[in-house]
């Protein structure tokens, strides 16, 4: 391309961003190699776990971007160097010329702009996914396009083939594994209806499952095409896989209408997927290193399964130590170091490294919520947990609740259920559970507690706050998104609003302005056509 036009030149260089970037793309999109990788340490600050759908979106406007200058270069260079420029541009080497294209794989017009129509068809839909279920399912069944998108790839410059057969083969063995290794099977009739609208799903549990991850479900009964993704709520010991779903949308209230029937939720059939690796995994380490976890709202619930599993390790541990205090008098000082059953076995060696019992630190978690009424349930289940260290010499988990939307209504109904709230809320604080009211003051927890690792699930502005405090500390972040829509979205979002405001202000402006100028036309010509009137009258 040295002697080429320049127009040449910027359709082939956003040509090859694009090839970089489809692959980037598809490579967010692989969760269990990204989980499997995130263990080699070296990997993980070029691992997006946690905030790959971040990274997506972000990779997908790209994408869109890059596309439309592809196509730009092209058109440009059709128009000026071309014979029939435009309409040579349109057809070029294009599927109506018998296929000669593919033996030279240079590359097709039209195949181009289909690829150009899903991009911006899955570009839109994700715009708007987040304003009402109908969107949101829009959104992902316009997204199954990325199934075709390699083959279209193809069809555009055949010459690619190597290199997008390897990432669709990636791809393709990544979902046959989770379909046909990682899927249970079983019915819903173990689930429960709870307060508040939650659903408490549990299945029997297959294979061995970590803390921190969580679960794809799909119920067939409620839609054919949606899987959904929920966090592990119980202990990786427990027979079962416990779930909380908060009835927020269609699928989720769909939910809680079957499991509130005996009946039917004997019957409906439920499928689990899982599990996929999530940061909190790796907080769950015997460790002796301080960690915080930080969650914000409905981000508590990677950390439920965390705490649980805490619990019935140490549980398991003070019943171990008892046994032996009671045969031999002596007391039990080192303990194996991961909480999972079977890492533990695989990892045993006589030289394993094991950890001092006084040396481990507690798990100490800050949990905020605005929306207090909705998340009761989930506090309950917390105190719950917590509780259960009652019978332990020494506490391993420790969760200091944030309750920072009070006080700001005017309203008397609400200031009563409010009252009556905090009322119930002090019923749940505990040796192990503080609750405040009011924001927390994060510096200052984090001079005391000087966490070496950081966990966070949460909105968007907290993760900025804590990214930057971590910083500060010398902490390792591990931040993770739970379902909130990506920044990237929210900000084009903002912005394509914005732009629409203006724009339907200024057409109002012009009609205005339009609708004056003829009014003030009319009156001028009636003016004159009565003044002429005169003249002749007179
Ligand atoms: C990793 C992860 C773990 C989660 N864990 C829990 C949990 O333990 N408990 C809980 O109550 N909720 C959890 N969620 C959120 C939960 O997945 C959504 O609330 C649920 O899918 C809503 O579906 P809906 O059709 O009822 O609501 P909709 O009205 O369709 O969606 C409400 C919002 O939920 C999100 N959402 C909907 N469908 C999906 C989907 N298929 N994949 C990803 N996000 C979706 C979107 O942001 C959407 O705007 C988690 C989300 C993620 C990403």
């Amino acid at each position: 391309t040295r002697h080429m036009p320049l127009s040449f030149c910027i359709a082939k260089g956003f040509g090859l961003n694009l090839r970089v970037l489809t692959i980037a793309m598809y490579a967010t999109m692989m969760r269990r190699t990204m989980g499997y990788l995130y263990n080699f340490s070296r990997l993980r600050p070029f691992l997006p776990l946690g905030f790959n759908v971040q990274v997506h979106s972000f990779l997908g406007f790209c994408l869109v971007f890059h596309a439309f200058g592809h196509m730009c270069g092209h058109i440009a260079y059709y128009e000026c160097h071309v014979k029939r420029g435009f309409a040579k541009a349109f057809t070029q080497e294009s599927l109506l010329r018998t296929g000669s294209w593919a033996r030279r794989g240079k590359g097709d017009a039209i195949t181009g702009y289909l690829l150009l129509t899903f991009l911006l068809l899955m570009a839109s839909t994700a715009l708007y996914r987040g304003k009402t279920s109908q969107h949101f399912r829009a959104f992902f069944l316009v997204h199954y396009l990325y199934n075709i998108w390699p083959v279209f790839i193809f069809l555009h410059v055949p010459d690619l083939w190597p290199y997008f057969l390897s990432i669709t083969g990636a791809i393709v063995l990544e979902r046959a594994f989770n379909f046909f290794y990682m899927t249970n099977f079983s019915t819903l009739g173990s689930s429960r209806a709870c307060s508040h609208g939650v659903t408490f799903l549990s299945v029997p549990r297959g294979r061995d499952t970590s803390p921190g991850c969580y679960y794809r479900i799909k119920i067939p009964a409620i839609s054919h095409t949606e899987w959904h993704p929920f966090s592990l709520a119980g202990s990786v010991s427990s027979h079962h896989l416990t779930f909380f779903v908060a009835s927020v949308g269609d699928w989720t209230q769909a939910l809680y209408q079957i499991v509130s029937d005996p009946i039917l939720r004997d019957r409906t059939m439920v499928q689990v997927q899982g599990p996929f690796a999530a940061p909190a995994k790796w907080a769950a380490r015997v460790t002796t290193e301080p960690i915080l976890l930080v969650a914000s709202g409905i981000g508590i619930t990677p950390f439920f399964s965390l705490m649980a599993t805490k619990v019935a390790d140490e549980q398991s541990f003070q019943s171990d130590k008892e046994v032996y205090q009671e045969l031999f008098q002596e007391e039990v000082s080192q303990r194996r170091r991961s909480v999972s059953t079977v890492k533990a076995i695989k990892n045993m060696s006589l030289e394993a490294p094991v950890v001092v019992n006084s040396d481990l630190q507690e798990l100490r978690v800050v949990w905020m919520i605005r929306d207090c009424g909705e998340l009761l349930f989930y506090l309950d289940y917390v105190h719950q947990l917590v509780k259960s260290q009652n019978s332990f010499s020494r506490h391993v988990v420790y969760v200091d609740v944030y309750l920072t939307g009070l006080g700001k209504g005017s309203d008397p109904v609400q200031m009563v259920a409010q009252t009556l709230f905090l009322l119930t809320v002090s019923d749940l604080m505990s040796a192990y559970m503080n609750i405040h009211f009011g924001r927390p003051d994060l510096s200052d927890i984090f001079e005391q507690r000087k966490p070496k690792q950081m966990y966070y699930c949460g909105g968007v502005v907290m993760k900025s706050h804590l990214g930057k405090l971590c910083q500060e500390h010398g902490a390792q972040f591990h931040p993770e998104d739970c379902g909130s829509s990506p920044t990237f979205i929210s900000f084009i979002e903002k912005k394509f609003s914005e732009w629409r405001a203006r724009m339907v202000k200024r057409v109002r402006k012009n009609a205005k302005l339009r609708r004056q100028t003829a009014r003030q036309q009319s009156t001028n010509y009636a003016a004159g056509a009565h003044e002429e009137e005169e003249g002749v009258m007179g």
